[in-house]
C-alpha cells in the first residue's frame, strides 16, 4: 500500500484533477490518497475567517469567491448539472453559510479551524466523485472520524493512541483500490474540527503511512523534487536526488517549503521511504528520502521573507537571566509562535519570527508588562546548509547583516535590504 499526497497546485483546475486521476490510475497498488485544499483556497478561507470573526465588510464576497472557484472546477469536470457532486458541495456551501450567519465565538483559532477545514472537505468531495466517474474504485473517508487530536486549534497535537486504533478500523480497502481523504484535518474527542498547522497535509500523509505501515509515501508537487533553493529566488537550482531523513528534517525545519517539518519523523521511525515527485513529469524519479546519505555537500539555501526581529531587554538593565528566558519563551509558546531563530546576549534576547499580524501584537503586549521591547520589520532570514564563504557572499549582495548564527553545517543570517 502506498500513501499519496496531492494539494494546492496539483488540484487547482479541472485539468489538474484530471492529471491527478491519470497518475493515480497508473498505479495498481492499493492507495491512500490524501488531498488538501484546491489552489489557494486555504488563503481564501482565511480571509473569510478574518472578516467573519472581526465582523468586517466583504464577508459575502469572500465566501462567494470560494464557492465560485469550486464551481468553476466542477463545471470543467462534470458537465451535467444533475451530477451528485453539485448536491454534495451545495450542502457544504449552505453549512458554511449558516455557520457564518451565527455570531463568532470568542476564540479566533477555533473559528478558523471550523471554517478553513471546508477547503479540504470540498476538494476531497470533488476529487472523489471524479475518480469514481473515471471508473476507479475509490471511497471518500472523513479523516476527522479517525484522526483525533487535542484542542490546540490551528496547531493540534495528534492523539496517537486513539488515532491508531480508529485509523486501523476505518481505513480498510474492502473492494476498493483507493481511499481518499483530507489532509490537514483532525478532530477533538468531542468531534470539533481541528487543523494541524499550515501545510499540514504532508504530515497527515506521514501519520497515515505510519499507522497503516505503508511501503512508501509520495508527495506530488509542481517542482521536480526537493531543490537546493526555491526557484522563486534562484535562476539555477539543483535537484537533490537522495536525502537522508536527517537532512530532510533539517531542511524542512529551516523552512524549505517542499516538505512540512513534522512529516519525516513518523516515516523515519518505521523506515518508510518518502518520494517527492513532479505531477507534471510523473515518470521522473524526483527526490528519495531514506536512510542513506547522499548529495550531502550541495549547499541548500532557504529564504524566509517578511521576518520580524523582536528584541527584549530587562527594564532595569539587569542581565537576561534564566527565569526571564523561561517567561519570555513561555509567552511565545502560549501565543503559538514558531521561533525561527533566537539569540541571547548580556542585555537582550532576540527572537526572529514570521510577521504574523494577529499574534505579534498579542505577544508584544504580554512582553511589555515585564520588559523593554523593540522590534524591526521587513527583515529576511537566510539559512544555508552546507555553507562556505562563497555561498555567504553570494546571498549578502546588497544586504546588511543584522544577526548571524553558525554551526558546523548551517549558517543563519537575519538581513535587511541596503537602501
Ligand atoms: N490546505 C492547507 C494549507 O494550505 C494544508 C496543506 O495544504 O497542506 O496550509
Ligand atoms: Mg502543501
Amino acid at each position: 500500500m502506498l500513501v499519496f499526497k496531492f494539494g494546492g497546485a496539483s488540484v487547482k483546475s479541472p485539468e489538474a484533477v484530471k492529471n491527478l486521476t491519470e497518475i493515480v490510475s497508473s498505479y495498481s497498488e492499493n492507495l491512500v490518497v490524501v488531498v488538501s485544499a484546491m489552489g489557494k483556497m486555504t488563503n481564501a478561507l482565511e480571509e473569510v475567517v478574518f472578516r467573519y470573526f472581526h465582523q468586517k465588510e466583504g464577508l459575502e464576497e469572500a465566501i462567494k469567491l470560494v464557492e465560485d472557484f469550486h464551481l468553476g472546477i466542477m463545471e470543467g469536470l462534470f458537465p451535467s448539472k444533475s451530477h451528485d457532486v453539485y448536491k454534495k458541495t451545495g450542502h457544504l456551501f449552505s453549512m458554511l453559510a449558516s455557520r457564518v450567519s451565527d455570531p463568532p465565538s470568542l476564540n479566533y483559532d477555533y473559528d478558523y479551524d471550523q471554517i478553513v477545514s471546508y477547503g479540504e472537505v470540498l476538494s476531497t468531495t470533488i476529487v472523489a466523485e471524479y475518480l469514481k466517474e473515471a471508473g476507479l474504485r475509490a471511497r471518500w473517508i472523513d479523516v476527522r472520524r479517525s484522526l483525533k487530536s487535542d484542542n490546540t486549534y490551528r496547531e493540534a497535537k495528534i492523539d496517537w493512541e486513539l488515532s491508531e486504533e480508529l485509523v486501523k478500523k476505518d481505513f480498510f480497502f474492502g473492494g476498493d483500490q483507493i481511499l481518499l481523504t483530507q489532509g490537514f484535518l483532525a478532530s477533538t474527542i468531542n468531534n470539533l474540527t481541528t487543523t494541524l498547522g499550515r501545510e499540514g497535509s504532508d504530515y497527515t500523509a506521514a501519520i497515515l503511512a505510519y499507522i497503516l505501515d505503508a511501503e512508501r509515501v509520495i508527495i506530488w508537487k509542481d517542482v521536480p523534487g526537493v531543490l537546493n533553493a526555491d526557484p522563486k529566488w534562484f535562476d539555477e537550482t539543483i535537484l537533490l536526488r537522495q536525502l537522508s531523513y536527517r537532512d530532510a528534517i533539517e531542511l524542512a525545519y529551516y523552512g524549505a517549503s517542499v516538505i512540512h517539518p513534522k512529516t519525516i519523523q513518523p516515516l523515519k521511525q518505521k523506515n518508510i521511504k518518502l518520494q517527492v515527485k513532479s505531477f507534471v513529469h510523473p515518470s521522473e524519479e524526483g527526490t528519495l528520502v531514506g536512510d542513506e546519505v547522499y548529495d550531502k555537500l550541495i549547499p541548500s539555501f532557504i529564504f524566509k521573507m517578511d521576518q520580524v526581529l523582536i528584541s527584549i531587554s530587562p527594564k532595569d538593565f539587569s542581565f537576561i537571566a534564566e527565569e526571564n528566558l523561561e517567561l519570555i519563551l513561555g509567552f511565545f509558546a502560549r501565543h503559538g509562535f514558531r521561533i525561527n531563530l533566537m539569540q541571547n546576549s548580556a542585555v537582550s534576547f532576540m527572537v526572529c519570527v514570521n510577521n504574523d499580524k494577529t499574534r505579534i501584537p498579542r505577544v508584544v503586549k504580554d512582553l511589555e508588562d515585564h520588559f523593554l521591547v523593540r522590534w524591526e520589520n521587513s527583515l529576511e532570514l537566510i539559512t544555508i546548509r552546507y555553507f562556505d564563504e562563497s555561498t555567504i557572499s553570494r546571498v549578502l549582495l546588497n544586504k546588511d547583516k543584522v544577526l548571524e548564527q553558525r554551526s558546523k553545517e548551517t549558517v543563519q543570517m537575519v538581513v535587511r535590504d541596503i537602501i
